[in-house]
């Protein structure tokens, strides 16, 4: 992409033009052994908007020139998604700080000793898509002249904007050891061989008050209890959280059947609790005044927003959206992902308002088609140590009203990351 200074950003006035669904990774997916309804979709989809797209293309300084901001979840779905739905009628840039995209779900497992989370470099995702990759990091936003200013001091003009920075992650207690995926083979393979040894009898794991991911947490905790049972050795494995009931934000259903499987491998599981870990070993735990000794305490990481300069944000930092991820009050500027104000920070729940922000741009970019609005459902994989179980819960009002958790007996596991585009690129990259 061009870097200019107050460059005039109109509209482009082409027509429309083919995109390649049945090319490159997309012809790769139909041989993929990949969930038939979603494959479905995804045909459907594009067999539809082949036959609407009129067969001209749109020469190069026409198309709406459209900037990706972040190499996560967020931004390779929206990536994906526009190159499938706008092709031709639009030109892609991705900014992005970090060489590659790693599948953060699985990095739950290398402190376990199993294979390393899949890692793709953004090159590879960009040469796929079209768009043109800028490795810098987004300083600041200005929407009125429709530039995005790098930390590198570069201006890239936009059309549309779509913003996936992510989360910020911040320490909550100083006597735990934090969640951090970028490390989490280094913080927690020693605690691991602690346990496999018997050295670790007691272990705490502590969701804390703030906004945070609600499922590695429960991951851990049947991990280590598990391979305690594998090596033989006693491990009383409690797990403290302000929730509910376990995973309370997936649903009813969901929540019943974890909390089975949470019983079945004697995981403790103290819900509507607030703790405090005012030393190494010792939690405190209101209401009730109530106090526990432990040998190590893993804590989740709190969850900010990055307050991006030049874009509203609420009162920890994130992007307030509507329903079809138009950030509020900004023209051509769409987020998704954990960077929004919307209450579960969750892979499938960025691809879905991705591909609504994808919709919406395709449309302003020409294509025929109605853009629909975001309907969360949760989808994904609980990761147990034995059989995972696959998770499904449609959403309202914050926390899934349906939902299930069944076990996964046959067939290829559904990705951890339910993602229309994203799952099965992965899956072909794998
Ligand atoms: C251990 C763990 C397990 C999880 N398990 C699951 C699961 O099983 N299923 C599920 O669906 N979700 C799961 N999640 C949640 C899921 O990983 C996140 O919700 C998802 O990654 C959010 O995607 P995102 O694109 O919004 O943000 P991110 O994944 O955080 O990506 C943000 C991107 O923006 C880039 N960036 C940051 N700052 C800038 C900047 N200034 N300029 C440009 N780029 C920037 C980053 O480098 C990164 O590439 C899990 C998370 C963790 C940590």
């Amino acid at each position: 992409m061009e870097t200019v200074e107050g460059e005039d950003s109109s509209m482009p006035l082409g027509s429309l033009a083919p995109s390649g669904p049945t090319s490159g990774w997309f012809a790769r997916v139909e041989s993929e052994n990949y969930g038939p309804q979603k494959l479905g979709q995804l045909k459907l989809l594009t067999a539809t908007l082949s036959k609407l797209r009129p067969m001209t293309v749109t020469p190069s300084s026409k198309r709406l020139r459209v900037l990706l901001v972040g190499g996560g979840v967020a931004c390779l779905e929206a990536a994906l998604a526009l190159s499938d739905l706008a092709g031709e009628q639009i030109s892609l840039t991705l900014l992005a700080p970090s060489p590659e995209f790693v599948y953060r779900p699985m990095t739950v497992r290398e402190p376990f000793a199993y294979a390393r989370a899949q890692r793709l470099a953004l090159s590879e995702i960009a040469a796929d898509t079209g768009a043109e990759l800028v490795s810098d990091a987004l300083a600041r936003v200005d929407p009125e002249h429709r530039l995005v200013h790098t930390a590198a001091g570069l201006q890239l003009p936009y059309d549309a904007l779509v913003l996936g920075v992510g989360a910020r992650i911040s320490v909550r207690y100083e006597h735990a050891v934090t969640i951090d995926d970028e490390r989490l083979d280094e913080l927690l393979h020693g605690l691991i061989q602690d346990i496999e040894e018997g050295y670790v009898k007691r272990l705490a794991l502590i969701v804390p008050a703030a906004m945070t991911w609600p499922l590695p947490i429960y991951e851990l905790a049947l991990m280590a209890a598990g391979r305690a049972e594998d090596m033989n050795v006693k491990l009383a494995t409690t797990i403290l959280t302000p929730e509910d009931s376990p995973l309370a934000i997936f649903g009813e259903g969901a929540s019943q059947a974890v909390s089975e499987i949470l019983a079945e491998r004697g995981v403790e599981v103290i819900t509507s609790a607030y703790s405090e870990v005012p030393s190494t070993g010792k939690i405190e735990i209101t209401p009730g005044d109530r106090r526990l000794e432990v040998d190590r305490v893993i804590a989740m990481p709190a969850l900010h927003g990055p307050h991006v300069k030049g874009l509203p944000a609420d009162s920890d930092g994130f992007i307030p959206v509507d329903d079809h991820s138009r950030v509020r009050d900004t023209e051509r500027v769409y987020a998704a992902g954990d960077v929004t104000d919307f209450a579960i920070k969750y892979g499938g729940i960025a691809a879905q308002q991705a591909d609504a922000a994808a919709q919406s741009i395709a449309a302003l970019a020409g294509a025929q088609l109605q853009p629909q609005p975001f309907h969360p459902v949760i989808e994904g994989v609980l990761l147990t140590g034995e059989t995972p179980r696959h998770v499904r819960a449609y959403i309202t009002g914050g926390h899934g009203v349906q939902s299930d958790l069944v076990e996964l007996v046959q067939g290829p596991p559904p990705p951890k990351i339910a993602a229309l585009y994203l799952a099965p690129y992965l899956r072909s990259r794998a």
